[in-house]
């Protein structure tokens, strides 16, 4: 019996995070707090099937950003990143 993995790769959530930072995000990196591993958010274990996106360290399993729309706002939490860093070639 094989186990389905629970989550997509990080390019799943490139939509929403363009449609916030109006730039493709998925060559955009951060460092991990957790556990200090630098990724792109396209190699983070995307998280979609709850009420917002959940981008988790690939390392260590953390949450580094979430992001839920209410139909009033947009809530954005990217404390789980030390840093987020994307190339000047994409803003
Ligand atoms: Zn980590």
């Amino acid at each position: 019996m094989t186990t389905e993995p629970r989550f997509l790769d990080g390019n799943a959530a490139a939509g929403d995070l363009e449609s916030l930072f109006g730039a493709d995000m998925t060559m955009a990196s951060g460092r991990c707090q957790g556990c200090g591993l630098r990724t792109r958010l396209a190699e983070a274990h995307a998280y979609l099937g709850g009420p917002g996106t959940v981008l988790r360290c690939p390392g260590c399993d953390d949450v580094l950003l979430r992001m839920v729309r209410s139909p009033d706002h947009l809530w954005f939490d990217a404390s789980g990143l030390d840093y987020l860093r994307v190339p000047a070639a994409a803003v």
